[in-house]
């Protein structure tokens, strides 16, 4: 195992440097005499970070276990946020929108004057969906629907919520953080040029914090600030899903706020976005390490 090409770039926009580096599997010929193993968790990193913090030194191990792995969270009922069992196939869904679960018929029925106009946009967008995917897909442009977005989130909900806490910077308290003001902006990469893209194709590139007064610019968003209202922010975290920085192919996700014991347990990470990014290797050779430390 060896570390080559080390990388550390700024990219316009973005706080943190961008650090690359190629990890090679096997030691590097003129390393290999010595004979004793080296522990794949115990690898350095040093990231010249700027923001103030100085350089910061991590260790493979620490990045394979910086964000640990969930099952995917089921959605909890709209209306009681009452979570369904994790093992079943969750709560059923609004018939019109096909996204929205209830526990109970009189959940969803006391949450239809709420509901009704998210809804209706749902019942809306999925219509133009279908004309925007055969529009993409004819001029050979990637597409990527709500629903496969929707999957990644509920497939990655770990990421999303360490990305959370993270971006709005949740760690610092109920009351010092950014979830009032702030949306997250959560961009993936992936898929293929004139394909569907499904979620399985998609994977974590950045994330950052946009001030709800500014994700309402036509060249951002276009989220209107009743939508937003409507989406529940003020009252709700909210998260909002775009692939390769098509800002046009959007999922708007709204978040219940922490419990107040979880508030307690939120820590600040530095390298957040790299350990994100290095995550699933990280935790490919970790364990790989210690499957070979066992035998
Ligand atoms: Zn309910
Ligand atoms: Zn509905």
């Amino acid at each position: 195992m060896h570390i080559t090409n080390v990388k550390s770039t700024y990219v316009p926009g973005f706080e943190n440097p961008y650090t690359s580096f190629t990890i090679s599997p096997e030691p590097a010929e003129d390393e290999s005499s010595g004979g004793s193993k080296r522990s794949f968790r115990g690898i350095q990193f040093l990231n010249t970070a700027g923001d103030g913090y100085g350089p910061h030194q991590t260790t493979l191990g620490d990045i394979a276990d910086k964000i640990p792995p969930k099952p995917s969270l089921k959605p909890s009922c709209e209306k009681c946020r009452k979570r369904p069992d994790q093992e079943g196939s969750g709560f059923p869904n609004c018939a019109s929108c096909k996204v929205s679960r209830y526990c109970s018929r009189e959940c969803q029925t006391s949450h239809w004057k709420e509901h009704k106009k998210l809804c209706q946009r749902r019942v809306k967008y999925a219509e133009l969906e279908r004309d925007i995917e055969a529009k993409a897909l004819s001029t050979n442009g990637p597409f990527v629907s709500q629903a496969a977005l929707r999957k990644w989130y509920y497939d990655n909900v770990d990421i999303v919520e360490y990305t959370i806490v993270q971006a709005l910077e949740l760690y610092k308290g109920p009351r010092h953080n950014l979830w009032r003001t702030h949306a997250v902006i959560i961009s993936l990469k992936g898929g293929k040029l004139g394909t569907s893209v499904a979620a399985s194709e998609m994977s974590f590139s950045d994330a950052e914090e946009g001030a709800f007064t500014t994700l309402a610019r036509p060249d951002r968003l276009s989220l209107t600030a009743v939508e937003l209202t409507a989406l529940g922010a003020g009252s709700r975290i909210i998260v909002i899903f775009v692939l390769n920085n098509e800002f046009d192919l959007k999922l708007v996700e709204s978040y219940d706020l922490p419990s107040d014991e979880e508030w307690a347990e939120f820590e600040k990470d530095d390298m957040w976005r790299m350990h994100i990014r290095m995550r699933k290797m990280a935790q490919m050779m970790a364990e790989k390490d210690s499957a070979e430390e066992s035998n």
